[in-house]
C-alpha cells in the first residue's frame, strides 16, 4: 500500500528549496521526518544525514550509515538539472515511504516532487 497524499508546512517546503538553492549546482541530500497515518504522511522536520557529501552523486550517500530512526519518512535530494523524475539510481536508493526531488530553479512547491518507490507522483499539499 502506497501513500496517496503528503503534506508539509510552508516552512518545511521553504527550507527544502533554500537548501537546494544554496548548494546548487551540487545536489543536496536531507532526511525527511514526520508521521504516517495509513496512506497519508506529514513531513514535520528536515535533518542532515551524517557524512553526507555534497557535490558528489546520490550514490555517495550510504543509507546504512544512518542510525535507526523510525521517524524517517524518506530522503529528499535535489536535481540541479531541473528534471523531476527519479533516476534508476534514485529508485535503488529509495528509503522509507516516499522520496522527494527538489528541482531547479527551486522557486516554489511546483519544484518539489514527491514520489513513491516506483517513481509515481504523490500529491503534495502545502499547509
Ligand atoms: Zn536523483
Amino acid at each position: 500500500m502506497g501513500l496517496r497524499k503528503v503534506s508539509m508546512s510552508r516552512e518545511v517546503a521553504g527550507l527544502l528549496l533554500e537548501v537546494a538553492r544554496s548548494v546548487d549546482p551540487d545536489e543536496m541530500i536531507v532526511l525527511l521526518h514526520g508521521k504516517v497515518n495509513k496512506d497519508y504522511a506529514v513531513v514535520e522536520e528536515v535533518s542532515f544525514p551524517p557524512q553526507s557529501i555534497y557535490g558528489d552523486s546520490f550514490s555517495s550517500f550510504n543509507p546504512y550509515s544512518l542510525p535507526i530512526d523510525h521517524s524517517i519518512l524518506g530522503i529528499a535530494h535535489s536535481h540541479p538539472s531541473g528534471i523531476g523524475r527519479p533516476s534508476a539510481e534514485d529508485l535503488d536508493n529509495f528509503m522509507g515511504v516516499m522520496m522527494v526531488i527538489v528541482t531547479a530553479p527551486y522557486r516554489d512547491e511546483k519544484d518539489i516532487h514527491v514520489l513513491d518507490a516506483e517513481g509515481r507522483k504523490i500529491r503534495l499539499e502545502i499547509v
